[in-house]
């Protein structure tokens, strides 16, 4: 804590007060510490593909040209590591869009059936899904309205799903359902996959915060995924919390007020 003190004094000088104002130092060297970090971590996962892109163009501008098999091989991974920078960069910029409007309060809601917004979302998922041989399933109380800003709702959703189906094996199931509990909506994203450690489950919200590394850049992730859900949700004014078994599967679940 800081503080900067001033006497106050009367028309003659007189001491007729003193005004202290304190500072939250603790606060503000947080806050710097955390956009020093976030400035390293990006820089750090822009730089991997980056270096990867450099190599390899290197080497096939060194000669690898002559050899169409090994053009074609090296030419693939150049195109998945452009892949991988623009899937960060994307995700860089939604993240970003989304906390100024927040700050800004410029996202409106209105009342909006769920259950049209979650069926938006699966419709999304499905080709990722069926591509690696994963059923959704959904279960859905039709009458819930909440007050929702459905484009940025359905982003949190696919979000959740994506991960779900990502983090999950083939010939398994992802189920969404949506019911009242406690005078709120719940919105729960299951699946039967890898499941969490209990360690890991404090940081997962945050940027970049992986359980598995390899994993997450081998299934396309930027790990940006679910600090844009967290902040998605807080524009809606709910909540968002995760329960996993690992080996059996994992449970996202946000809470949302109804419109009575
Ligand atoms: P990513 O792009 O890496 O998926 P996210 O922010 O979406 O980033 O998720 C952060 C991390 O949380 C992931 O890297 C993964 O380790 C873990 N995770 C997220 N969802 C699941 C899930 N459904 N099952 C298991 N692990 C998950």
């Amino acid at each position: 804590l800081q503080a900067h003190g001033t006497m106050l004094r009367g028309m003659g000088e007189e001491s007729i007060g003193a005004l202290v104002v304190f500072n939250d130092l603790t606060r503000q060297r947080r806050l710097e510490t955390m956009r020093r970090d976030f400035v390293a971590n990006v820089s750090h996962e822009l730089k991997t593909p980056i270096t990867a892109i450099k190599g390899f163009v290197e080497t096939l501008l060194d000669g690898a040209l002559d050899s169409r098999d090994e053009s074609e091989q090296f030419l693939k991974i150049v195109e998945r590591q452009v892949e991988r920078l623009s899937v960060i960069i994307e995700d860089l910029m939604s993240l970003s869009r989304i906390e100024q409007g927040e700050e800004h309060e410029r996202f409106d809601l209105e009342p909006e059936k769920l259950a049209e917004v979650i069926s938006e979302s699966v419709n999304d998922c499905t080709v990722l899904a069926e591509g690696l041989g994963i059923t959704l399933k959904q279960e859905l109380d039709q009458d819930l309205t909440s007050p929702l800003n459905a484009p940025l709702l359905e982003q949190a959703l696919t979000n959740l799903l994506e991960n779900a189906i990502k983090y999950s094996s083939t010939d398994s199931t992802v189920t969404i359902r949506c019911y009242e509990e406690d005078g709120r909506a719940i919105v729960r994203v299951c699946d039967e996959g890898c499941g969490i450690e209990a360690e890991h489950l404090p940081r997962l919200f945050e940027r970049f915060y992986r359980v598995d590394k390899a994993r997450s850049r081998q299934a396309g992730g930027s790990g940006l995924g679910l600090a844009i859900v967290k902040h998605i949700v807080q524009i809606h004014h709910g909540r968002v919390e995760v329960e996993s078994t690992p080996g059996k599967g994992s449970d996202f679940i946000i809470s949302l007020p109804l419109v009575s």
